[in-house]
């Protein structure tokens, strides 16, 4: 079942592609064991259950796909460490409502890691990725291409080159700087945290407001504002930006969207007048 909303005059659908597996104490950062274990239950390997939630919004004019997910180009060894199901795909997502790869004319990354950006290509045959939305332009920020083509030691286990470069050969990257409006109605803003040049992305019709916050929440444990992750490379900045954020989500009412939950890809963010919370968003 694909869930979907109204946005204005957007329809916004909820896709999945997948799900995978993280170490509990990466996903947690600094949270001890003993309080991150009360909000999720990990498997004997310490491991907790992240799924891929890609954003698709219909704004009439275009369709915007927001993080296409984890895809399936993975060894053996790498779906046996982050235990990989890629099913439903995002393919399978977007057939359950009728349509195909190729009605996506934008695709928006928050970020390059592979759990969001791995289900822009596919082998072709081994060793050879092939873009899987070939009518879409993929924005992206140029210091996010520039880092995630650079990979350092920290960084490398991260980024793979197979899930962008390929988009770039065929001419349908287009690096863009700082907070833009991509199409009217859809736009980024950049926040840093996750990693340097990290980008939200926002789709805002007739005064209401959804966003997706890519790695900044990644899920409803990930709200109170020091549950940051081992993977934040910049986790101060993200507790900052959090703040920040969370004022104006308050304010304007945003339907914010979670990318890893797996169980509510939308929430509304609560305050009461000590910690910040969430309220589920009811379909
Ligand atoms: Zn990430």
């Amino acid at each position: 079942m694909i869930k979907s909303t109204k946005i204005g005059d957007y329809e916004v659908f909820f896709l999945h592609d997948g799900e995978f597996w993280l170490d509990g104490g990466g996903y947690f950062g600094v949270i001890p064991k003993v309080m991150w274990e009360r909000l999720v239950a990990p498997d004997e390997k310490n491991r907790v259950v992240l799924k891929s939630n890609p954003m698709l919004v219909k704004t009439g004019e275009h369709n915007v796909l927001i993080d296409p997910g984890l895809g399936n180009k993975y060894n053996e060894k790498q779906v046996k460490i982050w235990k990989i199901k890629n099913e439903p795909s995002v393919i399978d997502s977007l057939a359950q409502i009728g349509m195909t790869p190729d009605d996506i004319d934008i695709v928006v990354a928050t970020h390059l890691h592979f759990d969001h950006m791995g289900a822009s290509t596919r082998w072709q045959e081994p060793g050879v990725a092939v873009p899987v939305f070939k009518n879409a332009t993929h924005y992206i920020q140029r210091g996010e291409w520039e880092d995630a083509t650079h990979p350092d030691v920290r960084t490398k286990g991260t980024y793979f080159l197979e899930n962008y470069v390929p988009l770039m050969e065929a001419g349908l990257v287009e690096l863009i700087d700082g907070d833009v409006e991509i199409v009217p109605g859809i736009s980024v803003e950049v926040t840093g945290g996750h990693t340097k040049h990290h980008q939200i992305v926002f789709a805002r019709s007739r005064g209401e407001t959804a966003v997706y916050f890519g790695g900044i929440v990644s899920s409803i444990n990930h709200v109170r504002i020091a549950y940051t992750m081992g993977f934040d490379l910049y986790p101060v900045e993200i507790m900052q930006k959090r703040r920040e954020l969370y004022e104006r989500a308050i304010a304007e009412n945003w339907l914010v969207c979670l990318e890893h939950d797996p169980d509510y890809p939308a929430i509304h963010i609560k305050f009461d007048g000590k910690h910040y919370s969430y309220e589920p968003y009811q379909f």
